[in-house]
Parts: structure tokens; sequence; C-alpha cells
């Protein structure tokens, strides 16, 4: 008999859930440090992005560090053999790449409408965004930067420009109602409320069974 969630749990989960943008997302080009990499995904997190991109052309997909603080679990993270696999996987879901790198056909940050489809590249702590990825991307984009120190630290960068699309979402309205279809927004709170009976049922090809209003197990 599996224990079921407490309904403070539930409702939390259910309401983050909720405010998810499914088409708010970062692509990671070798973002290898796993302070940064964690410092990002806590970010979208906080921003309410649902899933974060990753291409690690050199060595392994980072660690997470404590700096995640647990975000990891919540935010959907995908890593791609190649650029071009994950650039042509978000351009079929109708995303629009921006990628945060300061060229001189680079146009301020703000200057972006990002309730549309968004995904936000950024770039190496060492090398910033590949001459490889900027011919596949849609827009450079840059935060200006005045003062002696030509860059941010990525993590920073990640977050100005999503807090950025967060302030638009919000003024739009995006956060007031759930971006998933019923069932699907349905299957992942099962996920997230019963992660190892979820993995459970998976293995077993096994459809999910339905919660109570509480989020409760009808065991
Ligand atoms: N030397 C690298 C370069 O020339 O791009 C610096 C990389 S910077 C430390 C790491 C990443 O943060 C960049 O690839 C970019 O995605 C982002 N970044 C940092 N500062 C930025 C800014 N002012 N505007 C846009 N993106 C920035």
């Amino acid at each position: 008999m599996n224990q079921s969630v407490l309904p403070r749990r539930y409702h939390r989960l259910r309401d983050v859930l909720n405010r998810r943008q499914t088409d708010l997302t970062v692509l990671l080009e070798d973002v290898h440090k796993p302070h940064n990499f964690s410092a990002i995904i806590r970010t979208c997190d906080a921003v309410g992005v649902f899933s974060a991109h990753g291409v690690y052309t050199e060595g392994d997909v980072p660690a997470f560090s404590e700096t995640a603080k647990g975000s990891e679990k919540w935010v959907d993270i995908h890593t791609h053999p190649d650029l071009e696999t994950a650039v042509n996987k978000l351009k079929r879901q109708n995303f629009t790449l921006y990628a945060a790198h300061l060229t001189e056909d680079a146009v301020d940050y703000r200057t972006i409408d990002y309730t549309k489809p968004s995904c936000i590249v950024l770039g190496a702590e060492k090398w910033g965004v590949s001459d490889r990825a900027m011919k596949l991307v849609d827009q450079a984009i840059y935060i200006p930067m005045l003062g002696m120190v030509q860059s941010l630290n990525v993590s920073v960068a990640a977050a100005v420009i999503l807090f950025e699309a967060q302030r638009q979402r919000l003024a739009a309205g995006y956060y007031d109602h759930c971006r998933f279809d019923p069932d699907v927004r349905d299957r992942i709170l099962f996920q997230w409320a019963y992660p190892d009976l979820a993995k459970a049922y998976d293995e077993a090809g096994k459809p999910y069974p339905p919660l109570g209003e509480n989020g409760e197990l009808n065991n």
C-alpha cells in the first residue's frame, strides 16, 4: 500500500505545474560548470520554464551542485547528441532561437517579444556561443554592458533574459491558466507527486491511476 502525498504538497505541485510555460526554454551549449548549470536550472524553475535543453560536445553533462536546491526535479532536462539535433527539434516545435551573444548584429534583449515560443541559447563559460550555433539561430541578443568587464556570468545572463520573458508573460496573463492539455497535466502531476510509483507504472506499461481531489491514491 502506497502512502498518499500530503494534500498541501499536492496542491502546491499542481499550482506550480499550472504555471509552467511549455513554450519558453533554454538551450545550453557546453555550459560545463556544475554551479552555472545548476543556477540556470534553478532560475528556469523560478521563472516557470517547463523544460531545458543542453548539448555537450566537450565532456559529460555536468552534475548538479548544491546551487540547484533540488530544482532539477522540477525542470524537464533534455540532453541532445549534437547541436543540429537540438536545433531541429526546437524549430519543429516552432521555437524562435535567440542566441545570447555579443555580436555586431545582436539586438537589445528587451526588444524581443518573449510571449511567442522562445528559446534562449547560452554559450560556454569560456568561448561563448559557437560559430556553428550562430549560423543556426534566428537572432542574436545582448544585455547592455556598461562596465569594465565584457560579459556576465552565463547564469546571470540567463536570469536577466528569462526574467524579462517572465515579466512579459505575466503581463500577457500566461501564468493565469494551465498551458497543458488536461490529460498531459494530470500525467505530469502524477509523476511529480509519486515519482517512484510513476516509474513502476511506466515499466509495467500501465496507465497511471486517477488521483482523488487532494491527490490521494485510491488504494
Ligand atoms: N568569452 C565569451 C564570449 O566571447 O562570448 C564569454 C562567455 S560568457 C562568460 C558566457 C555566456 O553568457 C555567453 O555565451 C552568453 O550566452 C552569456 N552572456 C554573458 N554576458 C552576456 C551579455 N552581456 N549579453 C548576452 N549574453 C551574455
